[in-house]
C-alpha cells in the first residue's frame, strides 16, 4: 500500500523545496457538514467479500472488522443501511429468495440494518435504482426518515460513490483489488478499510484516509 494510501497532507503547494509539507492543523471533521445520520454500505465485495452471483447464505464472509465497525456506528446512533444491485435476478442466475437468504445470513453475522435496497435489474432495464442510479440512495434516505445529504454511501466501486453523488449524499471508496485505478481516481473520498471508513465517518479521522 502506497503512502497516499495512510496520509493525506494539506499545504505542499506552499512549502519550498526541500521543505517537508505542512500537515493540516485543522481535523477533517470540522471541514466538512459532521456525523452523517445514516451510513449505506454495498454489500458485495465491501461488508463481505465477492462470491459473483452468490445465492448460497453458507458462502457469506464478512470483510475484517466489518461486525465491530457496525456495531460502533449502531452504538453512535448513526442509522445503518444496505444498497445492492443484484443482477444476477434479471439475468436468471439467482432468484430474489437466494438474495433474500444471503442477506439474512449477513444480518446475522453483521447485525441488523435499518433498511435494505436491493435493484433486481439489468443494465438494460434502465431502472432508477440500479446504481450509479441514486434510487436505492433516495429510497433508503427515505425509509430511514433522513435527509439524503446527510447520508455517506460506502462501497468498492464507482458505481458506489456515483450513486451518493447523484443523490446528493457523501461518497466513501473502500478499494478492494478488482477496483479499477479510474475508479480510486476520481472518487471523492478513498479509505484502504472499511474500519477507516466508519473511522473518517465517526471521527473525522485521517488514519487510513487518502483524500477528501
Ligand atoms: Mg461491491
Ligand atoms: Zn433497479
Amino acid at each position: 500500500m502506497s503512502s497516499r494510501h495512510t496520509s493525506r497532507r494539506h499545504g505542499s503547494a506552499h512549502a519550498g523545496p526541500g521543505t517537508p509539507p505542512e500537515v493540516c492543523a485543522v481535523p477533517l471533521a470540522d471541514a466538512r457538514a459532521g456525523r452523517p445520520a445514516a451510513v449505506l454500505f454495498d454489500r458485495d465485495g465491501t461488508l463481505v467479500h465477492d462470491v459473483p452471483y452468490n445465492g448460497d447464505p453458507a458462502l457469506v464472509r464478512p470483510v475484517e472488522g466489518a461486525r465491530a465497525a457496525l456495531d460502533r456506528l449502531r452504538a453512535a446512533g448513526v442509522r445503518t443501511g444496505v444498497v445492492t444491485n443484484q443482477s444476477g435476478i434479471a439475468r436468471g442466475l439467482l432468484t430474489r429468495a437466494q438474495v433474500d437468504a444471503v442477506n439474512a445470513r449477513v444480518e446475522e453475522l453483521l447485525g441488523p440494518f435499518g433498511t435494505w435496497q436491493v435493484c433486481p435489474h439489468g443494465e438494460a432495464d434502465a431502472c432508477a435504482c440500479r446504481k450509479p442510479a441514486p434510487g436505492m440512495v433516495l429510497a433508503a434516505a427515505a425509509a430511514l426518515g433522513v435527509d439524503p445529504a446527510e447520508c455517506a454511501v460506502v462501497g468498492d466501486i464507482g458505481r458506489d460513490v456515483d450513486a451518493a453523488a447523484a443523490a446528493g449524499a457523501r461518497g466513501v471508496l473502500v478499494p478492494t483489488p478488482v477496483t479499477l485505478p479510474d475508479e480510486v481516481g476520481r472518487a471523492p473520498e478513498v479509505v484502504g478499510t472499511l474500519t477507516a471508513a466508519v473511522d473518517l465517518l465517526l471521527d473525522g479521522a485521517a488514519a487510513g484516509a487518502v483524500r477528501a
